[in-house]
């Protein structure tokens, strides 16, 4: 089989639109494209940040407005099953992860079920306050920490270090440590068995922030004895803006872990209204609301574009877009840096660059349609998701930007103003 991936960076930049065309025709996940909604002319490398409309989720939305919801009302909540999605979600996400059945469940957000793991492991580890991050950290866990922190009035403290320092700041004081396998910036990819191990041989927790690993690489919890995981399901998993996050108790935490957003559908009984709480025995516990029906049942169809995936595949293909893409523009672009790690076990389906003139050169991108982000202060982002971008359209879009960054015409004044989102 024909392939990018191993393929030598100069062959990479090299190759003529006839070979690129053959790449896409062997391409396994060539498919899945079609399952996908994606406007004409449009190249969107920007699937790291909010993922794709696939056709599944757009009937679905319709089906539960208009049928489940409008004709249904009430008694859709057990005509239609809804009271079950955050764990049948979240065993389809479990099993994207690695994760157990039964132990991911689909509810509240990232920020928020990272506040209940904090409280969680913290709990689990009465004589240590300590929780470990890295400076540089996505800010909703630091924030969501420091809140914590403000909240548990001298029961906790957070310690922030450089990022290549995690490990070592790991000693008897560290409760738990949270972490992104994935850096959202520089696309930088960590070993979550190597730093479990870390932990745990430090008697600590960790907490994995999967916001960008779920769905766009292998990721084996069970297999590195992780203990507890969150993330966002509109990245690559395509669940929509603002879907619903989920979070994973390890088997052999869930019997102990207590969280402090202790609501009523984390009861054991929640339609007995008993004036007191008990936890739920399994994975529910961790729920806090009334689940979010309509982003839950979107986010549910968006999954089956993952159905009989070989994660693998997927994995090959990112690489290989990520490669064809980087070749391209580093023939052509020598004033743009690149700040994510070429080996591919560091790195994960993105790749960044710094360059002065990032967001000016992303907005001329986008007029020219092709989608990709900036991150402050200098880094251009370009997500790569192997279900619906093909090999042409990764070599057409480090086209388009090296021509950009060729005649400058990042400058002109309309690609200078500063938007609300980046
Ligand atoms: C996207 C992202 C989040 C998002 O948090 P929300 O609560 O969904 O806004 C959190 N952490 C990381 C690492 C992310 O990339």
């Amino acid at each position: 089989m024909k392939r990018a991936a191993g393929m030598a960076m100069s062959k990479l930049a090299t190759l003529t639109a006839a070979e690129i065309a053959a790449l896409d025709r062997t391409d396994p996940l060539r498919a899945r494209r079609q399952l996908f909604e994606i406007p004409k002319g449009l190249i969107y490398l920007d699937g790291n940040s909010l993922g794709v409309l696939s056709t599944a989720a757009r009937q679905r939305a319709a089906t539960v407005v208009a049928e489940e919801w409008g004709q249904s009302l009430i008694t859709a909540w057990n005509v239609h099953g809804w009271m079950d999605l955050p764990k049948s979600v979240g065993n389809r996400i479990g099993a994207l992860i690695g994760a157990e059945a039964e132990h991911v469940v689909v509810c509240d957000t990232t920020s928020v079920n990272i506040f209940k793991l904090l409280a969680a492991a913290l709990a689990l580890r009465p004589d240590r306050k300590v929780i470990l991050c890295e400076q540089s950290s996505f800010p909703t866990d630091l924030y969501m920490a420091q809140g914590y922190v403000g909240f548990a009035a001298g029961g906790a403290a957070l310690k922030t270090v450089p990022a290549a320092a995690v490990t070592a700041a790991l000693d008897e004081t560290i409760a738990v440590l949270l972490l992104s396998d994935i850096d959202y910036r520089s696309g930088a990819r960590r070993d979550i068995k190597a730093v479990t191990r870390a932990a745990h041989k430090a008697g600590a927790l960790v907490i994995w922030d999967l916001c960008h690993s779920a769905g766009a690489v292998p990721v084996d919890l069970k297999g590195a004895k992780a203990d507890f995981a969150v993330g966002c399901s509109y990245k690559y998993l395509n669940g929509g803006p603002g879907a619903p996050a989920y979070l994973f108790v390890a088997p052999q935490h869930l019997a102990a872990v207590h969280q402090p957003l202790s609501g009523w559908l984390g009861h054991a009984a929640p339609f007995q209204f008993e004036p007191d709480f008990r936890p739920a025995g399994g994975i529910e516990r961790m729920i806090t609301s009334t689940p979010s029906v309509i982003g839950l049942a979107v986010l549910d169809a968006a999954l089956d574009a993952f159905d009989g995936v070989d994660m693998g595949q997927l994995r090959a293909k990112s690489l290989a877009l990520a490669d064809l893409f980087h070749a391209r523009v580093s023939a052509r672009c020598r004033s743009l840096k690149l700040a994510t790690p070429l080996a591919p076990e560091q790195r994960g389906s993105q790749l960044a660059y710094h360059f002065e003139h990032g967001y000016a050169a992303i907005q001329a991108l986008i007029a020219a349609g092709v989608i990709g982000d900036f991150r402050t202060p200098d880094l251009m982002r370009f997500g790569f998701t192997p279900l619906y971008l093909s090999y042409a359209e990764v070599a057409r879009a480090a086209d388009v930007l090296a021509d950009i960054i060729a005649t400058e015409r990042y400058r002109e004044p309309q690609f200078q103003v500063r938007r609300k989102v980046t």
